[in-house]
């Protein structure tokens, strides 16, 4: 498979915007060239010279930690925007499909409707795994990428590795693998095999175990063709100086991000086991989120009910295979136990 072929022809002959910094990247004292504030910033912090477009200190901090070259890191303003750009470097509007797999994160299809690319849909299995023979169906000649979110949104469980790689083996588009939740999950990352397929996209983000969804910070993990692909197409400084800052200082502090997974995910274990003993909720699915779905008698009412109480969960009882479910963030000890108590005092 030759990935070059798989983009759109317009962004195959694009000539792509030259900043300043492309056009000079010595060093000097003097800098007239990008019509810059010289005097600084009217801040604490100087933010007048435009951030480097291609965040290399930035990819060089994540690569140590996540292993992998800076030349197959892409990095975006929230892994949206990776997604955004992949239809617009991949698909053709009114032409080409891709492929999602409901129930799941609602991005991927605002983003094909946004670039006018036909979704085509193939629901999860009632165990919310992978159905690979309908996958196989659909897929036709214009099918260009098949977007894959493990550990799930909204359903929280991690599909099968085995089903993932017969569709990375097979399918002659691109496979994007959200990985968004990895970090909560008992399931190795998909990182590791990007030298084995060049149609894989990881996509991981600083927004969930981070703790830096302000920030907007996304990554694509891929091979160098599709990544070399994306820096064309992005906007020039689509990384601004304040995330790059800010996120390389926190990349120093993985220690308490750990601290924090680890908390979470035996808060996630508790919340589940307390749920189940209540009776108005019907089933706690398993989880590798930092989330857990629950189908729960009357979800609408209840969901109502909590939030004249202040607290708010995320009503998906009206979603393919999750009907009568809420969605529950996992929070702190405390806001857990508030959730619990103000359900057992509705029963
Ligand atoms: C939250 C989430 C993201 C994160 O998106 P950002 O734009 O990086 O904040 C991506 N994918 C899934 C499935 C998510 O749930």
């Amino acid at each position: 498979m030759d990935i070059k072929d798989l983009q759109r022809e317009n962004i195959k002959t694009l000539r792509p915007y030259s900043t300043a910094r492309d056009e000079f990247k010595g060093q000097a004292s003097v800098f007239l060239d990008a019509n810059e504030n010289s005097f600084g910033s009217p801040l604490p912090a100087n933010y007048n010279r435009y951030p480097d477009p291609l965040q290399l200190d930035l990819k060089e901090a994540i690569s140590k930690i996540k292993g992998v070259p800076i030349e197959n890191t892409f990095l975006g303003n929230g892994s949206d925007e990776a997604i955004d750009l992949l239809f617009r470097a991949f698909c053709n509007p009114g032409k080409d499909n891709v492929i999602i797999l409901p129930p799941t994160y609602g991005m991927y299809e605002v983003s094909a409707n946004i670039n006018d690319v036909e979704v085509r849909k193939v629901n999860l299995l009632p165990n919310f795994q992978l159905d690979l023979e309908k996958i196989a169906e659909t897929i036709d000649a214009n099918t260009k990428i098949i977007f894959i979110c493990s550990p799930n949104n909204p359903t929280g469980n991690s599909l099968n590795r085995t089903d993932i790689e017969t569709i990375l083996a097979n399918f002659k588009g691109l496979v994007v693998i959200d990985e968004a939740y990895i970090n909560f999950a008992k399931q190795k990352t998909f990182i590791q095999e990007l030298t084995e397929y060049v149609n894989l996209v990881v996509l991981q983000t600083f927004s969930k175990a981070w703790g830096l969804a302000a920030l907007r910070l996304g990554m694509a993990f891929s091979s160098r063709p599709v990544i070399d692909i994306l820096n064309k197409v992005k906007p020039p400084y689509n990384i601004n100086q304040a995330t790059q800052d800010l996120a390389l200082a926190a990349l120093e502090n993985i220690q308490q991000v750990n601290e924090w997974i680890k908390i979470t995910v035996a808060e996630r274990e508790r919340l589940s086991a307390e749920l189940a003993k209540i009776p108005m909720v019907k089933k706690v699915y398993p989880s590798d989120a930092n989330f857990i779905l629950a189908e729960i008698a009357n979800a609408v009412d209840v969901y109502n009910k909590l939030v004249d109480h202040g607290v708010i969960v995320r009503d998906r009882s009206k979603v393919t295979l999750c009907e009568g479910c809420l969605r529950i963030t996992i929070g702190t000890a405390s806001e857990n136990d508030q959730l619990i108590d103000l359900l057992r005092a509705m029963n």
